[in-house]
């Protein structure tokens, strides 16, 4: 999902990606905790000047360590949401901690709230953790020891609640949203859940200037973007997932059998003005597709011998009749391509679905739900 980042390694085969934003602000925070090191160590009610690692060293491996707990968290939300059988593409890393990027959305408001609360509930248990040991075995740690664990323990557990925090979409708006969600719709309830989130950003915003803090201000930009997105894809999802593919979908497509010659499909290409066809084979089963491109890269004289199954492309993208409409967007989006072959059980073509007969369904039901509004308002306006 996001560019501009590596995989450093798996986790419970889930891949821990660092984007380049995050090589940016690891530095910048190592400087932040050295330049602040004597305000943590008076904070820890250590002696000043008690620490004998270089403060910008020290800064450099709290903010290593700091956001390896933020992998944990976010490994927390993962997991929880494997257990509701969500898949879990990777976790990234990035500017401001960490992203889970999850294959769907949770089905039941219920398992949403888990997912979200697992992440805060790692960062406060792991934080406590912390200073119980702190308190209970001082004595067995050097001054750098301690300022470690005991920055790492209050970092934590600020994390913990700065994400349940109701400012969608963090970890406690999703939460407010599930918790919305058990009286009205899902989509209301993130309408609700989103607004909420936006007086945060704004909160936050306004925080952030009036103390001159940009960390503040970036939070609050992401906190609005995010909660903008999310009600957007939201919207988009509810109004696709009412169609199915077969409702949607081109039928009757003209196919051609893949045991002809290249000279006869550039003949019924000029003659029906297709730019592609999907193939068959002599039971009339789908073995791939063939376009205008595929023939580019034949030579002319060629055209009268080599049959069209020597030039298809194989690896078609298939959906079938009866998933969702939503789905099929989906699958469209990810490959990256123009057009779905739509084929049932037994392999056989029903139709193709292409982006604009998506766009087509989002039209249908959009115009819709403008003439339902229209016929709720007509009788206060008599
Ligand atoms: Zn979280």
């Amino acid at each position: 999902m996001f560019k501009n980042s590596l995989t450093i390694m798996k986790v419970y085969g889930i891949p821990i990606r660092l984007h380049i934003s995050f090589l940016l602000i690891l530095p910048f925070m190592a400087v932040a905790i050295g330049n602040n090191i004597e305000a943590i160590a008076d904070m820890a009610n250590l002696p000043a000047g008690g620490l004998s690692i270089n403060p910008y060293v020290l800064g450099f491996i709290l903010a290593v360590l700091l956001f390896i707990s933020v992998v944990f968290h976010e490994l927390s939300h993962s997991l929880v949401a494997r257990s509701k059988g969500i898949e879990i593409r990777d976790i990234t890393l990035m500017l401001l901690g960490g992203v889970a990027q999850m294959e769907d959305d949770a089905r039941e408001p219920e398992d949403e709230a888990w997912m979200a609360f697992a992440g805060p509930l790692f960062s406060l248990v792991f934080g406590a953790f912390l200073f119980l040991v702190l308190w209970n075995f001082r004595g067995l740690f050097n001054n750098d020891l301690q300022i470690v664990i005991y920055y790492l323990g209050f970092m934590n557990i600020f994390l913990a609640f700065f994400n349940l925090l109701p400012a969608f979409p963090s970890d406690g708006g999703r939460i407010l949203r599930s918790l919305i969600a058990r009286k009205t719709s899902y989509l209301k309830a993130t309408k609700i859940a989103t607004s909420v989130g936006k007086f945060f950003a704004l909160l936050f915003g306004l925080l952030g200037l009036l103390m001159g803090n940009l960390i503040w201000i970036l939070i609050a930009f992401f906190i609005y973007i995010g909660a903008s997105q999310e009600y957007q894809t939201k919207l988009v999802k509810d109004t696709l997932s009412d169609f199915r593919v077969k409702d949607l979908m081109t039928e009757n497509v003209s196919t051609i059998n893949e045991n002809l010659t290249i000279k006869y499909l550039i003949d019924k290409m000029m003659e029906e003005r297709h730019s592609g066809y999907p193939v068959v084979n002599d039971q009339g089963e789908l073995t791939g597709c063939v376009t205008m491109e595929d023939v580019k890269s034949v030579p002319r004289e060629e055209h009268s011998q080599k049959r069209i199954k020597n030039i298809m492309t194989t690896d078609i993208i298939t959906v079938q009749p009866e998933d969702d409409l939503f789905a099929a967007f989906k699958t469209l989006s990810r490959a990256d391509i123009g057009r779905l072959m739509v084929v049932d059980q037994t392999g056989e073509l029903k139709g193709i679905m292409t982006r604009s007969d998506i766009m087509k369904g989002y039209r249908l039901k959009m115009l819709n739900q403008e003439q339902e509004n229209k016929n709720k308002i007509e009788p206060f306006g008599r």
